[in-house]
């Protein structure tokens, strides 16, 4: 299970090309702007994805700085015991 997760709300981050916020605050280069299976010559469909989560050091810029509130940044803390036991 991952320690931390990171997700995105698509239906209020619409126009990620035009924005990338959390894409330029973060240092650890978590984020990408980037396509699923659509066509990558067409904006539209670009989406901002966590492709490096486990490099993710739960700073909170992106959340901070995100004009939509569309990015949710989460421990899991149930693992994070695990690992101080
Ligand atoms: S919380 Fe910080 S390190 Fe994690 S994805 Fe956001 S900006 Fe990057
Ligand atoms: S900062 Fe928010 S609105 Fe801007 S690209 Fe990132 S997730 Fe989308």
């Amino acid at each position: 299970m991952r320690k931390i997760k990171i997700d995105i709300d698509y239906a209020k981050c619409t126009t990620p090309e035009n924005c990338m916020k959390c894409l330029n605050i973060c240092q650890p280069e978590v984020l990408l702007l980037t396509f699923e299976d659509e066509d990558y010559h067409n904006p539209k469909d670009w989406k901002i994805f966590p492709i490096f989560p486990s490099l993710c050091t739960n700073c909170g810029l992106c959340v901070e700085l995100c004009p939509e509130k569309a990015i949710s940044v989460k421990y899991n803390l149930k693992k994070l015991k695990k690992i101080r036991v």
